[in-house]
């Protein structure tokens, strides 16, 4: 009894990974040449960097980040998260309720007041509850943290109206802090937000593709690359999974691949489930690699709400995460965008873009173009769920359709959930643990 696994990134890797142990035949089939989906790295001219953009490992999940640090076992670096918000020219501690000391006075002001004022309402019961993730944003920390920083920063990321964005995904994603923490902040004593990603791991070779390709290990034999599925049907007990050329038959089916590259494989996928597939939001990602003969500031990444910069919403720095990803004396800097399917910035060139974030780099004050001895541009078309207002029924819609069909769907884009890596490993063990052995 075969079961295949439809993608090869972290989830469909895991999920062989922890079926064969358990004795169990699986087929992974990997559109891409290369397995790893958004974990991947790429080392050119002795930069590596992770083409789905930057990756650490941490997680609140001990079961998990014990299985993560496992995989990597002595190829793992430790470090402590040095990161930073770039406001107004300076560096500000993050998460930015952290770090409010450090801004100028007038805004201090208006982030300690509005996050007070907001606090007594809320106490009184005289603002009503939000209903979507702007007046979430508003009802948590006040107009000062929300205007300066929580709206623009999102906005920047998502490409998406915040008042049209759902808000059951933030807890747990988005640092809530302890009033304490934010007076504390405010006057300048020292506090630390977002606690379980203080100390994070990297891959000291490699980058992020150094824990896929570890997992992936003993079900290597087991895994077909370049087989991109496109139909899906299943005749008596078996499935007959097709690439256009070939066509192969498997017992089970279980998903990790998006739920817009699933849907289409199959057939009479009813009128109600694709519309609902269609009105998932997502963003594609840019990312531009910089490597730099400097040395750069110790800082392990920064969030850039302001729009002025350019199109980055964030910049990290990966040579601070291992040195092993520069060359002797060099550093790399890998810059975010992010952008909607077949947008304007989705089109962008790979060379303007690259100027773009060179300007901003020298604005910054963290590097001059003649200090670049390497650049690179990837992309990733599916790299960010966006929840927007209709995201819950629909998704709702596709599982149910795909619960019927026998469909299991494991993974960021087949759950279509923002999962991080650890998310992803959770939902493996989960559902292999209550999937019925062969
Ligand atoms: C910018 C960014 C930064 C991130 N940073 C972190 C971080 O620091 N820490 C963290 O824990 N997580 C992070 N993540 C999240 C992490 O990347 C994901 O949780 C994880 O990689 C998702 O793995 P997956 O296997 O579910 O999906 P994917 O990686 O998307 O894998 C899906 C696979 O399916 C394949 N596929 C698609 N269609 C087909 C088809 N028709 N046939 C066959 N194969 C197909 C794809 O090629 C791909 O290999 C980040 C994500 C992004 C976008």
């Amino acid at each position: 009894m075969t079961t295949a696994i439809l993608g090869g990134g972290l989830s469909g890797l895991t999920l062989a990974r922890l079926l064969h142990e358990r004795g169990e035949e699986v087929l992974v089939l990997e559109a891409e040449p290369r397995v790893g989906g958004l974990c991947r790295s790429r080392t050119e001219n002795g930069f590596t960097f992770d083409t789905g953009g930057s990756h650490i490992i941490f997680s609140k999940d001990t079961e998990v980040l014990s299985f993560m640090r496992r995989m990597i076992a002595a190829n793992e670096q430790r470090n402590n998260r040095n990161t930073k918000i770039f406001y107004k020219s300076s560096y500000v501690k993050y998460p930015f309720e952290n770090g409010l000391y450090e801004l100028p006075y007038e805004d201090r002001f208006f982030c300690i007041n509005g996050f007070i004022q907001t606090l007594i309402a809320v106490e009184r019961g005289t603002v009503p509850l939000p209903v979507n993730f702007r007046e979430w944003i508003y009802y948590t920390f006040g107009p000062g943290i929300a205007e300066c920083y929580m709206v623009p920063y999102n906005e920047k990321i998502w490409k998406y109206p915040t008042e049209r964005m759902s808000l059951h995904w933030v807890d747990g994603r988005i640092p809530r802090p302890p009033v304490e923490d934010i007076i504390k902040s405010a006057i300048g004593i020292e506090t630390e937000g977002y606690t379980h990603q203080a100390v994070f791991s990297y891959p000291l070779d490699g980058g992020i593709e150094a824990l896929v390709t570890a997992i992936a290990e003993p079900v290597l034999p087991f895994i077909r690359t370049g087989f991109r599925v496109t139909s899906l049907k299943k005749e008596g007990h078996h499935w007959q999974i097709g690439n256009g050329s070939e066509t192969i038959t498997a017992d089970r089916v279980i998903s990790t691949i998006p739920v817009q590259h699933l849907l289409p494989c199959l057939d009479k996928v009813p009128e109600k489930v694709l519309k609902a597939c269609h009105a998932l939001v997502y963003n594609s990602l840019i990312c531009i690699n910089i490597g730099i003969r400097a040395p750069l500031p110790p800082i392990s990444w920064m969030y850039i709400p302001e729009k002025t910069l350019g199109k980055t919403n964030r910049l990290s720095f990966p040579s601070n995460f291992s040195r092993h990803t520069a060359p002797e004396g060099c550093s790399a800097i890998l810059a975010e965008i992010t952008c909607q399917p077949g947008d304007e910035v989705s089109r962008i060139p790979d060379k303007a873009l690259v100027d773009e974030v060179l300007q901003m780099l020298k604005t910054m004050k963290i590097c001059t173009p003649d200090q670049v001895v390497f650049s690179s541009v990837e992309r990733q078309p599916f790299a960010y769920v966006v929840y927007d207002l209709g995201y819950q029924e629909n998704i709702a819609s596709i599982k149910d359709f795909c619960r019927l069909q026998d469909i299991p769907l494991v993974g960021r884009f087949a759950q279509f959930e923002y999962l991080n890596m650890d998310g992803c490993i959770r939902s493996v063990m989960d559902f292999v643990a209550s999937y019925p052995r062969e």
